[in-house]
């Protein structure tokens, strides 16, 4: 039995998926040959896992001999609340108010997969949420669930740019979609909003000036460069996305509740990180995203706002 897009597409938005793109499967040279310029000149920070499985990261069929597709899934997780501002706390990135989204899509991705195969038993997968060597932007741009957008996050002319990434690929042929015009135009409020300058040209980002890198996936101290700089952002930074215009008129208010702050993790009171034992942090966030920071992480954070 044939598998058709559209079952795809309604299976995804059962568990779901808010925006679903198909994309060939072909070698994504342009975006290998982008993604190493980048690599060399020294801006993937502390990430030695971006300079691994560069193949793999330009043909999925790596991953999949059989690959004829990518499915590109996307899902809503803005939820209302906002930040209060408060002095002595530190403000979290929005994706991680709420369950660890892994968690979340992993399981919903499975059950995707094993109801196509129930219709199918022919139908291969392999499923990726931000953690495989995909590419996973590239993909979702390939499958036209939006463009890349000058702070480097994919934009959707309806939802704004909050969203998760998800990418199936499967050894089925779909009806493909093709890339979107850039909708950016001659806006630059990202790269002017940006206090630490870290998107140094348009669709470029230097990691080693990114507040998200600096307070996620660094392993070392916070330069002091940056003090002052941090705008109270302890753990990643949604600026250059807050300011964007298409967040601004588009984002809508997802309806799932485990996006939503999970016991006030949308900020954190500095001196109770600094005083937090291992035991208490891995009690609060054992289903949060924010426990890849680590407890030292979190303490050399909190200690750095607190400085400046
Ligand atoms: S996340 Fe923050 S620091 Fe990083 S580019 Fe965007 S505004 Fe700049
Ligand atoms: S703020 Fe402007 S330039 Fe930046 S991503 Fe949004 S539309 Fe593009």
């Amino acid at each position: 039995m044939k598998i058709s897009n559209q079952q795809v597409v309604e299976i995804a938005k059962k568990y779901q998926f808010d925006l679903i793109g198909f994309a060939e499967a072909e070698n994504l040279h342009f975006e290998t040959e982008k993604l190493n310029e980048w690599i060399q000149s020294g801006f993937h920070a502390g990430m030695g896992y971006m300079i691994r499985n560069l193949e793999k990261r330009k043909d999925v069929k790596i991953l999949l001999p059989s690959a004829k597709s990518v499915v590109s899934l996307g899902m809503n997780y803005y939820t209302s609340s906002n930040h209060s501002h408060e002095i002595g706390i530190g403000k979290v990135s929005r994706y991680a108010w709420g369950k660890d989204y892994h968690l979340i899509i992993w399981e919903r991705l499975k059950k995707i997969i094993n109801e196509l195969k129930t219709i199918e038993p022919a139908f291969e997968a392999v499923s990726y949420v931000d953690t495989g060597p995909v590419m996973d932007k590239a993909w979702a741009v390939k499958a036209g669930i939006g463009w890349q957008g000058n702070h480097t996050n994919i934009i959707n002319k309806l939802n704004g740019s909050w969203f998760f990434i998800a990418n199936i690929i499967t050894n089925w042929e779909f009806e493909y979609q093709h890339p979107i015009k850039d909708f950016c135009g001659s806006c630059t409020a990202c790269i002017d909003a940006c206090p630490t300058d870290a998107i140094v040209e348009e669709y470029v980002l230097d990691s080693n000036k990114c507040i998200s890198y600096l307070t996620i996936e660094n392993k070392k101290e916070i330069p002091a460069e940056f003090k002052n700089k941090f705008e109270n952002w302890i753990f990643g930074c949604d600026i250059c996305q807050e300011v964007c215009p298409w967040n601004k008129k588009f984002s809508k208010v997802t309806n799932q509740s485990e996006f939503n702050p999970n016991e006030g993790n949308n900020e954190l009171n500095l001196n109770d990180l600094l005083n937090m034992t291992q035991e208490e942090f891995d009690q609060k966030f054992c289903e949060s995203p924010i426990k890849r920071a680590k407890l030292s992480g979190m303490k050399r954070n909190a200690e750095f706002l607190l400085e400046t």
